[in-house]
């Protein structure tokens, strides 16, 4: 018996080093990585610029808590802040904890601004926002919800892209909207751009808040710093995490002064968040994902990744039904198991991720150069065929 809790169906491979977009076993097969670690090694493995933030803040200082100032911290939340719409963020450790801050802080403002009642938030079917107990309730997942006895209160989900059912929804007792731009984990879900417009403007008609998930899509996975930027809009707050930290562990919740007006001293806190090495690390994803043309690399190899996945479409549709999704968050619909395809791309050392409805999920880290698309698009190929061959 592994003396591991069996929470994961893990495949039987393990990695013992990094290198850009490739992993490498005990054995020495190396891997090609488009899975990322999910959407988390945004600058691939061992990147010298992290690697050297990492070894001088851990010959520094390690911890201190948030008892006192972090520098590395104000920096981050300065850079955060330029960077976005947002006035003010919270660190957080993960992906979860940013969206359980978000969940917080918009109960928190209509309570601060006498709404007390208003504490409902209005989440989408596919939606996926962490496995606390509150993120699984605005998950709304029966999978993740099952025998966690009763349900956090206060959210309501209706069908993604349903505008009338998101206006119907909305009650005296609804505080906020909450919607990931693209819908990862749900299996690249995506919502015209013009839908988080339309959420935007039915948010202020009924002096709601209006939250976006940004924890897959934000960091440049897109090819904008955050998705929110392609739709020409913005929320009132924003849970980030995966990318940042580029593979340490990172989250923050990022929102506009008016909304974050309730979380006041004492109101919110967090052991780990935002400690100095998690904060050196994320200072430098930022120096590298900011720099002049770093996000036109990513939206070059995106077309250049979807492109290529489109022709594998159209010469398998037997093994696959579509594509999905925006820069370097890409989906495969499969029409064979999607396991079946990732296993298959195993055998050609291809490493890529499942997601709901079937998905098989392409997340290359965003350093990705136009020669690995290409070889994993040959692998992908491969595997397609035999499958193909097999269904026959
Ligand atoms: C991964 C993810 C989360 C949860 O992040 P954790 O770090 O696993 O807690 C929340 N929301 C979205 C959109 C995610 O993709």
């Amino acid at each position: 018996m592994s003396a591991l809790i069996p929470t994961y169906a893990r495949a039987d491979l393990a990695f013992v080093k990094g290198e850009g977009v490739f992993l490498e076993t005990a054995d020495g097969e190396k891997y090609l990585d488009f899975g990322a670690g999910v959407a988390v090694a945004s600058l691939g493995h061992a990147h010298p610029v992290l690697v050297k933030a990492l070894a001088e803040q851990a010959e520094a200082v390690w911890h201190t808590s948030n008892l006192y100032r972090i520098p590395g911290q104000e920096r981050l939340g300065e850079r955060l802040v330029a960077a976005t719409f947002a006035d003010q963020v919270f660190f957080t450790n993960s992906g979860a904890e940013a969206m359980e801050c978000a969940i917080k802080m918009a109960r928190k403002y209509h309570s601060a601004i006498g709404n007390p009642e208003r504490y409902r938030i209005i989440t989408f079917e596919g939606a996926f926002h962490g496995r606390t107990l509150a993120t699984i309730a605005a998950g709304g997942q029966a999978k993740h919800l099952e025998g966690y006895g009763p349900v956090v209160e206060g959210f309501d989900q209706v069908p993604l892209g349903d505008m009338d059912a998101t206006r119907d929804a909305i009650t005296e007792e609804t505080a906020a909207i909450a919607i990931e731009p693209i819908l990862g984990e749900g299996g690249i879900l995506t919502v015209p751009w013009k839908h988080l417009r339309d959420l935007r403007s039915l948010a202020d008609e009924k002096g709601i808040l209006l939250i976006f998930d940004e924890v897959q899509t934000g960091i440049g996975r897109t090819g904008k710093l955050f998705a929110y930027e392609w739709a020409d809009t913005t929320p009132d707050i924003m849970a980030v995490a995966k990318g940042l930290g580029g593979g340490f562990p990172v989250g923050a919740c990022l929102a506009t002064s008016e909304a974050a007006q309730g979380m006041t001293a004492g109101t919110h806190g967090s052991t780990f968040g935002g400690n100095p090495l998690a904060m050196a690390v994320g200072n430098a994803v930022l120096d590298v994902v900011l720099a002049p043309g770093f996000l036109e690399h990513v939206q070059d190899m995106g077309v250049r990744l979807k492109q290529k996945l489109a022709q594998i479409c159209d010469t398998f549709p037997d093994v696959i039904e579509g594509l999905r999704g925006e820069g370097l968050l890409l989906g495969l619909k499969c029409k064979v198991p999607n396991q079946q395809l990732i296993d298959e791309l195993f055998e050609e050392r291809l490493l890529t991720v499942p997601a709901g409805d079937n998905v098989v999920r392409f997340l290359p880290s965003l350093i990705v150069e136009q020669e690995d698309i290409d070889t994993a698009c040959d692998r992908l190929n491969a595997a397609c065929g035999r499958l193909s061959a097999a269904a026959k």
